[in-house]
């Protein structure tokens, strides 16, 4: 039997386990799927071992173009070694496209073209369906001062950009995703950087020929297997190889 690891906290689709030195954390990649505020929810076989996978690969490349991000290495199928960082509390959505909420809202086609990339916020807390809340919210309530909006947003833009090229590359139209920001100190001076994850969990991902959808949407709308979709969108980016298989669940302790 592996040591029993301290569980720091446990969402919907992640669990953190206390890390190997202090400042980190283990992140663990759970299968479980939930969707309109977990009303919806399914443990799909091998999503856990996808994102997990797929997260490294943003992640490492946020690394490599110089966006600051609390990816650490993979440590195995399911888990990464991350850096502990406070998460600012809210969902930074960033929209290229209209779709979801936005379309529903405002009543514009999903997939028509925004005029510029929007950033917009969501106030993380379940209980309340995460509200979309203006910046006068944010600052008001303290979750985030103006100078940490201004470097939140031109952390969502950068990735933004890195991201939609990395897609576009392998035919995938980035419609819009969602970000967390966590805080991190250097002593007294503080650092604010991409956490969380970045997969097809949270990110609406078209087909640029067919705009047939690759992401979490294919759940939501059960539009068919959600395993298929992510595993296509790893195989496209060289991810997992051409031959594989959906990974059966391993358990790790
Ligand atoms: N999103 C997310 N988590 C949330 C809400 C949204 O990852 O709790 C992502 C979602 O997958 C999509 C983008 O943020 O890529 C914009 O979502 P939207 O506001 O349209 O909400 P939805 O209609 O998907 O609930």
């Amino acid at each position: 039997m592996a040591p029993r690891r301290k569980k720091i906290y446990e969402g919907k689709a992640k669990i953190l386990y206390e890390g190997p030195e202090p400042g980190t954390l283990v992140q663990y990649f759970k299968d479980d799927a939930t969707a309109f505020n977990a009303q919806k929810k399914a443990t799909i076989e091998g999503k856990g071992v996808l994102n997990n996978r797929l997260s490294e690969f943003f992640m490492t490349g946020l690394t490599n173009v110089g966006i600051p991000n609390h990816f650490i290495r993979r440590l195995n199928m399911r888990e990464q070694l991350i850096r502990q960082v406070e998460i600012v509390p809210l969902e930074v959505i960033v929209r290229n496209f209209a779709a979801g909420s936005i379309s529903k809202r405002l009543g514009i086609e999903e997939g028509t073209a925004l005029p510029r990339p929007i950033v917009e916020y969501s106030y993380k807390n379940d209980a309340l369906g995460d509200p979309l809340v203006p910046e006068e919210y944010i600052v008001a309530f303290g979750w985030a001062n103006q100078q940490d909006l201004d470097d939140i947003v031109s952390l969502a833009l950068r990735v933004n950009d890195f991201l939609s090229g990395v897609f576009f590359g392998v035919g995938i139209k980035l419609v819009d995703f969602k970000i967390e920001i966590g805080r991190i100190w250097d002593g007294d001076y503080m650092r604010l950087i991409v956490a969380d994850e970045i997969s097809p969990d949270s990110c609406r991902l078209w087909d640029v020929k067919t705009g047939q959808k690759l992401d979490k949407d294919v759940f939501r709308r059960d539009l068919g297997s959600l395993t298929d979709a992510y595993t296509e969108v790893a195989r496209r980016l060289g991810v997992m190889p051409a031959n594989a298989t959906p990974m059966k669940p391993t358990l790790i302790n």
